[in-house]
């Protein structure tokens, strides 16, 4: 039998628990670490290997896959004391689909080069039940030679892979596109905050948007869990903010402002404020019916 490619993930969050889980699935040799251990219990009993720093797991591993809340998380991850970069051999791919900095995205590439690794920055679209279900979408930035060696590992959690470009690509991509997701979801809450505060029939109302023009998938779906009042976590308001911020940042960089995403990321900082950061960002229309 041919010998199992050995994968490490860090980070077993909402989306990396589901990403690891896909990879076990598919036959990969898969060692995780957590900050927060106890997450990996689940993936340890179906097979997963258990390790106690980020060296630890990437010690081995052909490809290490990080999936962590924000760049901060993914520099003490990668680069910290017991960093997984440091027990990476040579020659070892570090994919991170956390979705993090253009900036970051490509200091980590350099990183990596230094130590003679290669390194892609693949964020993800697609949500919790994405993760499980293998069916993300990758958006890339790297060599193409890179993404041809993590391919066969990318497919098995995903729908659909995109390579948009060199080291940041895939990252600046992610971020414009939750840049408009993100306005859309305020945008979204706004107008049913208001419809429910008139005489109008909400259901009726509501239909005509999520029928008509603003329909996006993601106004769509958003719509359901809003009017449910069920914000069970499937993308945390605090990331959805992270992610609009370091957008702006990035905007910055080229000399313009995010109007649209400003307004958003002040919204939505209320609405964490008033305790809602830790629900998914569907929950911000909370903060505008109170
Ligand atoms: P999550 O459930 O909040 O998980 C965050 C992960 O980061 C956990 O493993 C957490 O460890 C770790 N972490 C946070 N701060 C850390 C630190 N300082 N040091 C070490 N580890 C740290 O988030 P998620 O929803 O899985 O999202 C992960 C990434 O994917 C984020 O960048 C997010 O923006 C992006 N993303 C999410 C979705 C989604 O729908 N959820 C979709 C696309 C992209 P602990 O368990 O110890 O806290």
């Amino acid at each position: 039998m041919a010998n199992k490619t050995r994968v490490a993930v860090l980070g077993l969050g909402i989306m990396g628990t589901g990403m690891a889980g896909r990879l076990l699935q598919n036959n990969f040799d898969v060692t995780v670490y957590n900050r927060t251990p106890p997450k990996a219990q689940a993936l340890q009993s179906l097979g997963a290997r258990v390790a106690q720093t980020p060296a630890e797991a990437a010690k081995g591993a052909e490809f290490v896959i990080s999936m962590l809340a924000d760049d901060v998380a993914a520099r003490a991850v990668w680069l910290g004391s017991n960093g997984a970069l440091a027990g990476a051999a040579p020659g070892t791919v570090l994919i991170e689909c956390s979705t993090i900095s253009v900036q970051w995205a490509r200091e980590l590439a350099s990183a990596a080069k230094t130590r003679g690794c290669e390194m892609l920055d693949a964020p993800v679209t697609g949500t919790k039940p994405h993760a499980a279900a293998g069916e993300l979408l990758f958006l890339v930035g790297g060599s193409e030679e890179t993404l041809a060696r993590a391919r066969p590992v990318l497919a098995a959690m995903s729908r659909d892979i995109i390579h948009l470009g060199p080291a940041g690509s895939g990252a600046l991509v992610k971020l414009i596109n939750n840049f408009v997701s993100g306005v859309q979801a305020v945008a979204l809450a706004e107008a049913l905050a208001l419809i429910e505060r008139t005489d109008l029939d909400t259901a009726k109302a509501l239909a005509v948007l999520t029928e008509g023009a603003p329909g996006s998938p993601l106004v769509k779906t958003l719509s359901k869990r809003m009017t449910a009042s069920d914000f069970a976590p499937n993308f945390l308001l605090k990331l959805m903010t992270k992610d609009l911020k370091y957008a702006i940042g990035e905007a910055k960089s080229h000399s313009m402002s995010l109007a649209t995403a400003t307004a958003a990321v002040d919204v939505m900082e209320k609405a964490i404020s008033a305790g809602l950061g830790d629900k998914d960002f569907s929950a911000v229309i909370e903060l505008l019916r109170r």
